[in-house]
């Protein structure tokens, strides 16, 4: 008894004590970020699809501060950057490196990629080999976002904090991968 009821004030933080600082990214999607490419997946574990394609569609995102400009990054950088590395899966056979059931073996020529008794061979320069585990969009959205991190880094000096990539390979199925924060920027 005679004990004070706690009012909403006693809960009430003060946010001049906890500076928010704004949050930006710059966002970037237009008709010709895609990549017209073949592929084929495993899927349920161990069922492997029939070689087809998409028209994959790209979408970034990059998170960051202000920079000097007060621009989170350079739109035409940005827009340059990402293009070249869809351009470079553009027109190609995507094949992974490290799945563990497709075994892909390349000399100058060509390309051997076998699945139990199932073998395809492509000539080496329609193909683009990727360090990953399945050629899923999710997949394709890191390898991307991955590398527009590092080209970016090799052009302006550092990492984004963050950056996120949308794959969309059928009208409406889109796959995110978003990549960081960058582990200091
Ligand atoms: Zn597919």
């Amino acid at each position: 008894m005679g004990g004070r009821m706690r009012s909403r004030e006693d809960f009430r933080i003060d946010i001049r004590k906890f500076p928010v600082a704004d949050r930006y990214h710059v966002r970037i999607s237009k008709d010709y970020l895609v990549f017209s490419a073949g592929h084929f997946i495993t899927y349920n574990g161990d069922v492997c699809e029939r070689l087809h394609g998409h028209n994959y569609r790209v979408t970034a995102e990059v998170h960051g501060w202000l920079d000097e400009n007060q621009y989170v990054v350079d739109f035409i950088l940005l827009r340059d950057t990402l293009k070249a590395i869809v351009d470079e899966l553009d027109h190609h056979m995507l094949l992974p490196t490290r799945h563990p059931l497709i075994r892909v073996v390349a000399d100058d020529r060509e390309v051997e990629a076998t699945f139990r008794d199932r073998r395809w061979v492509f000539p080496r320069c329609d193909c683009v080999l990727l360090p990953l585990a399945n050629t899923t969009s999710e997949l394709l959205a890191h390898y991307i976002a991955d590398r527009l991190a590092r080209d970016l880094d090799q052009s302006i000096g550092k990492r984004p904090r963050q950056i996120r990539i949308e794959v969309d390979e059928c009208f409406g199925n889109v796959a995110v991968c978003e990549l960081g924060p960058a582990e200091s920027t």
